[in-house]
């Protein structure tokens, strides 16, 4: 009896895990189709016993780097605490690595985004937070969009005083083709309520992150 309990849990958890099938999302097979192509394009025969199983693994790897489409981000920030014993300073959230593509180019974009909110009644699990950065990054991004949306979603759902979202990040489609320039970090920002109403709130975020031993640390 237990075990017919534990393989339907099992079976329903792996139905939800299931990316909800869009209109005209092409077949697994397509897509492996889709790879061999791109290998050929690039020169090389993906019927080589080394290449045999690249187009599986890079679909596989695809369902992973763009989990995001399958996912709602305002769900993570529906369960929020009450109990915040009259805290009205900003929570940080620093250094959240995250790992994007760019839509320009399908290349990695490697960075780190930096969450402050100034609470109003209600503050969420700083867990959620890194997830919700995971949820957008797992999609193609620009990191301009990204830096709104992250924004823009605390904002509506947990609507708090303000929202300030950083976001430094090197992009490969930079670093390893184009005009090939390594070490070069992208920041961006994005300032809602009172981190854009009152200098000294952001300023306070601002200090918090140590903007300038940051990125003096990452010149060096
Ligand atoms: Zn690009």
């Amino acid at each position: 009896m237990s075990k017919i309990i534990k393989l339907h849990r099992r079976a329903t958890k792996r139905a939800v895990a299931l990316p909800t099938p869009k209109p005209n999302r092409p077949s697994r097979s397509d897509a492996e189709d889709a790879v061999r192509t791109l290998i050929r394009w690039a020169g090389d025969d993906p019927d080589r016993e080394g290449l045999r199983g690249t187009p599986a693994r890079a679909v596989r790897a695809y369902e992973e780097w763009f989990a995001g489409y399958d996912e709602d981000p305002r769900d993570y920030l529906k369960r929020t605490f009450e109990e915040v014993a009259g805290y009205d300073e900003i929570v940080l959230l620093r250094d959240i690595r995250f790992e994007s593509y760019c839509e320009h180019h399908l290349a990695p974009i490697i960075g780190r985004a930096h969450i402050g909110y100034l609470p109003h009644t209600r503050v969420v699990g700083i867990s959620k937070l890194a997830r919700l950065v995971d949820v957008y990054a797992k999609r193609l991004q620009i990191q301009e969009r990204m830096t709104a949306e992250i924004a823009g979603c605390i904002n509506s759902v947990l609507k708090p005083l303000g929202v300030a979202v950083v976001l430094e990040a090197t992009h490969q489609c930079m670093t390893t083709r184009g005009v090939h320039k390594s070490g070069v970090t992208m920041v961006t920002s994005r300032m809602l309520g009172v981190f854009r109403s009152r200098p000294e709130t952001r300023q306070e975020f601002l200090a918090a992150l140590n903007m300038r031993e940051r990125i003096g640390s990452i010149a060096n």
